[in-house]
């Protein structure tokens, strides 16, 4: 049988679930500090709440949504967890260490329905959405990690899955992320990545303030729906109003994400068509070179052309930052997530 995850609740929900135990409110609060801002591995470790409550907490409810199956790391020092769910599938998650930054990057969905092109993880299918445990948890035990844990200071959902696919476990996953009581990570250090799922932008912009990334990709339509099926329900004109209308608090932009493949999409003229396609929009841009993963029609560019395409975005005045790519030797890098176990 499915064990009761704690960690799919919000507070007002762990409430309910006290009380209709028979326990006084006030365990509510109790039991969410101990599940995150103490981050507890076992019940054991909760020792002001009775022995009865732990053995009842113990019977029916599970801590961990997640177990640790295995973990890489990389020469520059990138870390990659494979985490099992308790139905037999596996996700992965990335902590790229680079000072002052240590980021970790989530996943979302098992597998990806979307089938972008150039994506490992697409090649999967869909299997099934995360729950909100699983996501938060995701985090718990990267925090808990005594190589980098304590230096996690910025989360982004950039891993398996399109998040916004997922939008409702996704957003209570960002609540108790972002909540002071909860993870307390500030929303200008979550970063929620997307392909384009324009209904559920606009209902993001609303329901939450963590940042926003939208991989491009393609500056043209023709490119975008070979590269990525989901510009053909919503195409790059309507993607782009969405942007232009997103409600975005003082001194943030919006992150657009280009992976740049050799011959495809990383010309001057597609620099040219990205820069026309960003006008109006408060943008920066994370250039990325492909990284080749086993099967892949696609080859990654020469630094050369990588620095040609960022001249072309910076001479326009807009700001394009090459990202370096990490922990490629462990699969662990942009594009290259999926499970095979
Ligand atoms: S790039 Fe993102 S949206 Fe596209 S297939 Fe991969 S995981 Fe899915």
């Amino acid at each position: 049988m499915k064990p009761l995850f704690l960690k799919n609740f919000t507070l007002e929900q762990l409430e309910a679930w006290v009380l209709s135990l028979g326990e006084k409110p006030f365990r509510a609060r109790q039991l969410y500090r101990h599940l995150y801002t103490r981050n507890v591995s076992d019940w054991s470790q909760c020792t002001d709440i009775s022995r009865d409550f732990r053995e009842r907490l113990e019977a029916e409810a599970a801590l961990d949504a997640l177990a640790v199956a295995r973990v890489d790391e990389a020469g520059d020092g990138t870390r990659k967890y494979l985490f099992r769910l308790h139905d037999g599938n596996f996700i992965e998650s990335v902590l790229i260490p680079d000072p002052p930054r240590c980021t970790l990057c989530i996943s979302s969905q098992v597998g990806c329905a979307l089938g972008c092109k150039f994506c490992l993880t697409g090649t999967m299918g869909l299997k099934r959405n995360l729950e909100t445990a699983e996501i938060v948890d995701q985090v718990c035990h990267a925090l808990r990690d005594p190589k980098l844990g304590d230096k996690v200071n910025s989360l982004v959902l950039m891993g398996m899955g399109e998040p916004l696919a997922n939008y409702d476990q996704v957003l209570r996953a960002l609540g108790i992320l972002t909540d002071p009581d909860g993870l307390m990570f500030s929303h200008r250090r979550v970063t929620l990545s997307t392909a384009g799922l324009v209904p559920q932008m606009r209902r993001l912009g609303t329901d939450s303030a963590v940042n926003l990334a939208i991989s491009i990709h393609a500056p043209n339509d023709a490119l975008r729906d070979e590269l990525m099926p989901v510009n053909r329900t919503y195409p790059l004109g309507e993607l782009m109003r969405t942007c232009r209308e997103y409600p975005l608090q003082a001194r943030k932009r919006i992150t657009f994400e280009y992976i740049l493949l050799d011959g495809v999409n990383d010309g001057p003229r597609e620099a040219k068509e990205l820069v026309k396609l960003l006008k109006g929009v408060r943008a920066k841009i994370n250039l990325i070179a492909f990284n080749p993963h086993p099967g892949s029609i696609y080859r990654t560019p020469s630094p050369e052309k990588i620095l040609a395409f960022q001249d072309v975005l910076r001479n326009a005045n807009l700001t394009a930052i090459i990202r370096k790519s990490r922990g490629g030797e462990i699969g662990a890098a942009c594009g290259q997530l999926a499970t095979r176990q």
